[in-house]
């Protein structure tokens, strides 16, 4: 039996981690795929309208932020470096381009790359997506195999 980086329950049955991850980065259920994930900006539903997946489990937190400020920073402080090098700018365009254009990604990335990080959670049953059978099942080490 190959060790796959986390324990399984016996009668938990896999989870797909990139449709999960491709639906919320849609921002819709993990599960089912159709309902919404989110009931405001940041805000994600504790049910899933569609299908009543429990998504109050998830435990975001500021992992979002950190991809989202990784993102920008590297397109932004790229694409700054880049016209610095080969336009001829004047310094006033690019205090008005770049914080503007910074804010918009970051607003833009926010709401489906949660998204993206509660499908991940989910699809890994983290803090409480799982089907809560712990005490019921032994667990094993490695995948769904045998
Ligand atoms: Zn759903």
């Amino acid at each position: 039996m190959a060790f796959t980086g986390r324990l399984t329950n016996a009668f938990e049955a896999p989870r797909d981690w990139r449709s999960a991850m491709r639906r919320g980065l849609a921002c819709r259920c993990p599960a089912c795929g159709s309902g919404r994930l989110f009931s405001s900006f940041l805000k994600v539903r504790p049910n899933c309208e569609a299908c009543g997946e429990d998504l109050s489990h998830h435990r975001s937190d500021d992992l979002p932020p950190y991809i989202v400020i990784t993102i920008v920073g590297h397109v932004i402080g790229g694409a700054n470096l880049t016209f610095e090098s080969f336009a001829e700018w004047p310094m006033w365009m690019h205090m008005a381009l770049w914080p503007v254009l910074a804010l918009a990604m970051c607003l833009g990335l926010l709401q489906p790359v949660k998204g993206g990080v509660v499908g991940y959670q989910w699809a890994l049953r983290m803090h409480g997506f799982g089907d809560n059978r712990d005490e019921e099942a032994p667990l094993r080490v490695g995948g769904n195999e045998g």
